[in-house]
């Protein structure tokens, strides 16, 4: 059993009231640890500190918080085992999984640490009559991130590099289901050198992120979780004057043409649908098969292999994914799979079945499963399962699966399987997503470039990191000049212009 505190000012601070919720191993079911939940009076001791600390950090040279973040993406590599080994025992992902969300969230920083470049301004020399003009991007101040328990360091790393290195100072609440990455990354940032109260974790629950929404002392909120609660996060951070980004759920579509390369399609289907355990919001959960004739060979060709996917703990390295991340969400899943099953759909692979490995058998497992013949009026089609579920709709033209993944309420990403040019182009134009894949399954786009969907999977303006992420984390300052010269015309009454 151990314990995870808060991380405020440079060291590690129990929480006041006492206050805990259970960890557990989901592999085992049992709980493995215990983090307490920030009281208001622990948000606000975080809050005071980050805003101490913003005087100084915004103030500190562009060069210094490089050399900064260069060390902790050093401290990162070095302590890549130790940040992948609380990953797999808290969320359950497997060993190589794990490695991967730790590699694309270090893109992160690596990115970051090109900042000054990043908030080079823009000049404009003689815009009237011995007048300069420039604009700055400068910091927001006290600014925090609200994060999900599906990628417990990646998704932490999407938004604190940038905001640190634009000169803010950060408050993260990290999930509480698996919470012990954010301590880690919070240690590594003191042994890098940032200052005390740049970066604070406060862990908690309801409690603590209503504190943050109304908090007065805070700028800035980036949230990444469920939409019911992002939506709630937008309205109540910007009821309050604050500049909120709240990513929420997905229910991804990818429309395989009859003139796809089946293969090349099922093995990146296989890998967007069960990886992580179809928890990801980038998870492909809706296959389109246009024509029942692809429909048939997509069906028998994925199930084939899906049912050979080896599941089991995520610490076995023969294992390819793991378990759920509660017991309530595996129920939730295997209830939305019968739900499927009374509406209509055909269960041709039952991950309901699965039958945990000696010593794991409390644990939160369901195996893949393939529903066909699901339609859309059905709720394993409308709902966000969050689960190792893949649902085949069939569609009679590309006119109509297009229409299906232009109707669905979510609009993170999507993919299309084709050979034909035409039609790739046509839906890339087209399709009210934010993030598209052309024979790629529902690309996560780079750290150069920045994340974010449309429609119900996003409330607010800015997508997170790359360009976008400056955005977020900034705030634009306009300055116009002019220096007496021995010709100043004198006053003039009429509006400015640039004569
Ligand atoms: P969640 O919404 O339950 O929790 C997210 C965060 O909000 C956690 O820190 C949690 O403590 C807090 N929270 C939960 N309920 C709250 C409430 N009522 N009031 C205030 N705060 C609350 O999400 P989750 O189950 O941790 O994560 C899974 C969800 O996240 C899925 O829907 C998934 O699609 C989504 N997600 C989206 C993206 C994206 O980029 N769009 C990325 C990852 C995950």
């Amino acid at each position: 059993m151990y314990k995870v505190d808060h991380y405020i000012e440079g060291k590690l601070v129990a929480a006041s009231d006492n206050r805990n919720a259970p960890i557990y191993n989901p592999a085992t079911g049992e709980i493995q640890g215990e983090v307490g939940l920030a009281s208001t009076a622990d948000v606000d001791a975080a809050v005071n500190a980050a805003s101490k600390a913003f005087e100084s950090w915004s103030e500190t040279g562009l060069m210094k918080r490089v050399a900064i973040l260069f060390k902790f993406r050093e401290l990162l590599e070095a302590n890549r085992e130790e940040l992948c080994r609380h990953i797999v025992a808290e969320h359950g992902k497997v060993w190589d999984d794990a490695m991967g969300e730790l590699t694309r969230g270090f893109e992160i920083v690596e990115n970051a640490c090109g900042i000054p470049e990043m908030l080079k301004g823009e000049y404009s020399q003689q815009v009237g009559s011995g007048i300069d003009c420039y604009n700055t991007r400068q910091a927001l101040g006290v600014v925090c991130s609200i994060t999900p328990f599906n990628f417990p360091a990646m998704v932490p790393l999407w938004t604190i590099p940038l905001a640190i290195a634009c000169g803010n100072t950060f408050i993260l609440k990290p999930s509480e289901r698996d919470p012990s990455c954010a301590n880690i990354l919070a240690r590594l940032f003191t042994e890098a050198g940032l200052p005390d109260g740049v970066f604070n974790v406060v862990h908690g629950d309801k409690v603590a992120v209503d504190h943050l929404l109304q908090h007065k002392g805070i700028e800035a909120i980036s949230f990444v979780g469920s939409t019911a609660v992002a939506e709630y996060i937008y309205h109540t951070g910007t009821a309050h004057n604050k500049r909120v980004q709240a990513l929420g759920g997905a229910k991804n579509h990818a429309i395989i043409m009859p003139d796809a390369d089946l293969d090349q399609a099922v093995d990146a289907m296989i890998g967007a649908a069960f990886g992580s355990a179809g928890e990801r919001c980038m998870a492909l959960s809706v296959a389109v098969a246009v024509g029942d004739d692809i429909a048939d060979r997509l069906v028998q060709k994925i199930t084939e292999q899906a049912s050979r996917i080896k599941v089991g703990c995520g610490f076995d390295h023969n294992n390819e994914m793991g378990p759920l991340i509660t017991k309530e969400h595996n129920a939730r899943v295997k209830r939305l799979i019968t739900e499927g099953e009374k509406q209509g759909a055909k269960v041709v692979l039952d991950g309901r079945k699965f039958n945990a490995p000696s010593g794991f058998e409390d644990g939160y497992f369901c195996g893949p499963t393939i529903l066909d013949h699901v339609t859309k009026d059905m709720s394993v089609y409308s709902e966000e399962i969050f689960g190792p579920v893949l649902v085949v709709v069939r569609a009679q033209s590309y006119n109509e699966a297009v229409k299906l993944v232009q109707d669905h309420e979510y609009g993170n990403g999507t993919c299309i399987f084709t050979r034909d040019g035409d039609i790739a182009r046509d839906f890339t134009r087209k399709i009210k997503i934010g993030m598209v894949g052309v024979n790629v399954p529902l690309p996560v786009p780079l750290a150069f470039h920045s994340f974010g969907g449309w429609k119900r999977s996003i409330f607010g303006d800015h997508h997170m990191y790359g360009p976008e992420g400056v955005r977020f984390w900034t705030k634009l300052k306009t300055v116009t000049m002019r220096w007496p010269t021995s010709i100043m015309a004198g006053a003039n009454l009429s509006f400015p212009s640039s004569d």
